[in-house]
């Protein structure tokens, strides 16, 4: 192994991967069109390989220098690195053609279920969930990693395999069957990705880039050791192209200092989360290349090219050589700005997404190796729009931050939780074990139908409010016919429960094509958190008086709280993410007053984005919560003690957030259990958690109907943990993916049961 061979290969300018789902979404829609049997698997890879030759060559026409390869996926890059590792589950060993096999895994079929998907860190993304088991074993199979460098090599493309490294792959890895913790199998992948290294070396690789963001976290408590186990014997492999191990998401803290004293050939680091000093002041980076990641790989912003280029500069000593790139992946981010249409024309030039990201980069590339002066009118360029974006007077409304100071300064308490509990009881007069659900019904053909129509011009707004109301008012007729206490008005009007707010919130711009994979084919489109937020007019009143006024029931009028907002949303980087939660707990804080003011007696605020945002650091983690819960507080104490509060929360695993979940201080919260049997009612007893709790009854995440007898079995093993005064009965989530039919047979069921347990209380 030799530093000095590979110098000649140093590179200048990169990203650490891109997104890959197509500028218009076409890897979706092909995909999707091969599982619906409209095209084959012949037509599939087709498409796939001229989207991917396509995003190949867009990069390297941008001036890149090194370009990241096996970054395409046709679900998941996690997934990938399982058929890779050859650790897919035995159950799928039934499927004779592999890429069947693969969608199998990621969606399950009629035979076999899917496997578990959960969120990449902090992230938005959802990763499928590695499984091993005491008799996982692991082989090689590199043919995806050395057939896509083949292809880009072939293009003319220097291209970079992007692997996701042993040590993140396993710590994401959950332990099924009595197996160990599955990084207690680490030394036995170790041979296999020197064995890759290898092949990729006899296929052309001039680089290799190993993902471990897992270092960059607090996912394990020892990251520098683990670091020097793993890239300590594959820095020392000399068949091998040159390494580079790629840490982000954060800082890589004592993760660096292990990197750097292994024989690999480059570090690329986050800056901008993690620490320059310790980058700075990491001597044995001297030998190495250092992947400076000054350009933010996961926010939409236009980077400051001033400042990202004196950050650049102090790294110039530090290593031997220093190339640009994002910060991480730009998966998380759209293709490109210039797919906008309609969008606020003083917005546009602050912004940067996917493409502008690349041309940021090789700018600043351009800056480090040619001098500013080469750049002269990108810099100058830059600067005018952060100072435009600086000067916007929607980014600092002196109002605003005006109300919120003076509401926090008044306090976010509400009264004590038993006189709330007393004013509420005599006023909603509820039975025991009260039934509800959490907010949405099916989203039915028609719903989607209209919204289409709307999109088109085909139907006016007035059309549309028409057939949303007709949806409300059969919504109603269902629950009173099925004897639920609480209703809902069923959520028909919002086709995503972030979108809904932010489209009707001043400080927020919505994209047209701003799509963003979040999971498999599955896009979003966040919303821009820009400037300053507040809230015009009522978002929300209408809907839940019309839904009001067609029965005596109480109808729980329906929020999404600040934090979730939040989490969803590109959100501006200019104020600490807390000042920003505070304006939109203000704007919900408005909105639940109007909702009491107009009749309304039970108000829910969503919180399920509440553990995404937990910061990966654990030092970081109690700041969060206190800031989160606050930004709940605030939007939820506005009202009488008499009108209920509820909360959402869509998972059982509380973990970190539980006294936060209480700190809410919800009258009633509602979770996931349906899953966990009502476990999670004992860890909320035993931090002391004493207000009302919903838990879910209902897996509504499966299309199963659950029986009467399960559901009467859920509510007593909840009874042995919750007193009948405190207990409502409830779903797991929202219904709006389930079909009406199951939605109907179950919710009877729930009735039915709490109706059984009603009469043995009595
Ligand atoms: N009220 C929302 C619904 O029922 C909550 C969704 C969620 O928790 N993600 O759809
Ligand atoms: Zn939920």
């Amino acid at each position: 192994m030799s530093d000095i061979d590979r110098t000649t290969t140093d590179f200048r300018a990169t990203v650490l991967g891109a997104p890959r789902i197509g500028p218009n979404r076409e890897l979706k829609r092909a995909t999707e069109a091969y599982w619906a049997g409209r095209i084959d698997r012949e037509a599939l890879l087709v498409q796939a390989g001229d989207l991917r030759r396509d995003d190949l060559t867009r990069l390297r026409d941008s001036g890149l220098d090194s370009v990241p390869v096996n970054t395409f996926s046709f679900y998941d890059q996690v997934l990938d690195t399982i058929v890779l590792l050859g650790a897919l589950p035995h159950r799928y060993d039934g499927i004779a053609d592999d890429l069947d096999r693969y969608f199998a895994a990621a969606r399950g079929v009629q035979s076999v279920t899917a496997m578990e998907m959960t969120k990449w860190f902090d992230t938005n993304y959802h990763y499928i969930v590695p499984e091993i088991s005491p008799d996982t074993t692991f082989s090689l199979h590199p043919e995806k990693a050395v057939a896509e460098l083949v292809e880009a090599t072939e293009l003319g493309v220097p291209a970079r395999p992007v692997i996701i490294g042993p040590i993140t792959f396993l710590l994401l890895s959950k332990a099924v069957d009595g197996a160990d913790a599955p990084i207690s199998r680490l030394d036995e992948l170790i041979p296999l990705y020197a064995d890759l290294l290898g092949q990729l070396k006899a296929a052309g690789a001039q680089w290799v880039q190993i993902d471990e963001p897992a270092l960059a976290t607090d996912v394990t408590p020892d990251a520098a050791g683990l670091a020097a186990r793993v890239y300590g014997p594959l820095g020392d492999s000399t068949d091998r192209p040159a390494l580079l191990v790629a840490g982000y998401f954060g800082d890589l803290g004592d993760a660096l200092g292990a990197l750097a004293a292994t024989g690999i050939d480059g570090v690329a680091v986050d800056l901008v989360r993690g620490d320059v000093d310790r980058v700075v002041a990491s001597t044995g980076l001297a030998k190495k290349l250092l992947v400076a990641g000054v350009v933010n790989g996961r926010n939409i912003w236009r980077t400051d090219l001033d400042r990202a280029s004196a950050t650049l500069a102090t790294l110039l000593g530090s290593a031997r050589t220093v190339a640009v790139s994002t910060s991480c992946s730009l998966l998380h981010v759209p293709y490109t700005i210039a797919a906008e249409d309609g969008l606020d024309e003083t917005l546009r030039p602050w912004l940067a997404f996917g493409s502008e990201k690349v041309a940021e980069v090789v700018t600043l590339s351009r800056a480090l190796t040619e001098g500013r002066d080469a750049v002269t009118e990108e810099l100058a360029e830059a600067a005018d729009a952060i100072a435009a974006r600086r000067a916007d007077p929607r980014v600092h409304d002196q109002g605003i931050r005006g109300r919120v100071a003076d509401i926090v300064a008044e306090g976010i308490a509400r009264g004590p939780a038993a006189d709330r509990r007393r004013q509420q009881d005599e006023r909603l007069g509820l039975p025991v074990l009260p039934t509800t659900t959490i907010g949405s019904y099916p989203q039915t053909s028609e719903i989607r139908l209209a919204r289409a129509a709307l999109r088109s011009g085909e139907i006016d707004e007035a059309e549309y409010t028409r057939r949303m109301r007709g949806e409300v008012e059969s919504v109603i007729r269902l629950q009173e016919e099925l004897g639920l206490d609480v209703l809902v008005h069923g959520e028909p009007e919002r086709n995503d429960m972030v979108q809904y707010f932010a489209e009707q919130l001043d400080g927020f711009a919505a994209t047209h094509n701003g799509w963003v994979q979040s999971y498999g084919s599955r896009c979003v489109r966040p919303p821009i958190l820009f400037g300053d937020v507040s809230r015009p007019r009522p978002m929300t009143v209408e809907w839940a008086t019309y839904a009001q006024a067609l029965t005596p029931k109480p109808v729980k009028g329906m929020l999404t709280g600040p934090v979730t907002i939040l989490a969803w949303s590109f959100v501006r980087d200019d104020q600490p993410l807390a000042d920003t939660a505070n304006q939109i707990a203000l704007a919900i804080r408005d909105e639940t007053v109007d909702l009491q003011d107009a009749g309304i007696g039970i108000i829910q605020v969503d919180e399920p984005a509440l553990r995404e945002l937990l910061p990966l650091r654990a030092a970081d983690q109690a700041a969060y919560l206190a800031w989160a819960v606050d930004a709940f507080r605030l939007s939820t104490s506005g009202v009488a003690d008499a009108t209920q509060i509820h909360t959402h929360l869509c998972y059982s695993e509380f973990g970190e957030v539980i006294t936060a979940i209480a700190d809410l201080d919800a009258d009633v919260t509602s979770i996931e259990a349906a899953r966990s049997k009502m476990e999670v009612l004992d860890d909320l007893n035993a931090i002391g958690f004493g207000n009302s709790v919903g838990p879910g009854v209902y897996d509504i995440h499966s299309p199963r109907v659950p029986s009467q007898d399960e559901i009467v079995e859920s509510l007593r093993a909840a009874l042995n943990a919750v007193p009948v005064e405190r207990l409502w009965v409830n779903p797991d989530c929202g219904l709006k993916t389930r079909k009406p039919d199951e939605v109907r047979e179950s919710l009877a069921h729930v009735v039915a049961a709490t109706e059984r347990v009603r009469m043995s209380l009595a």
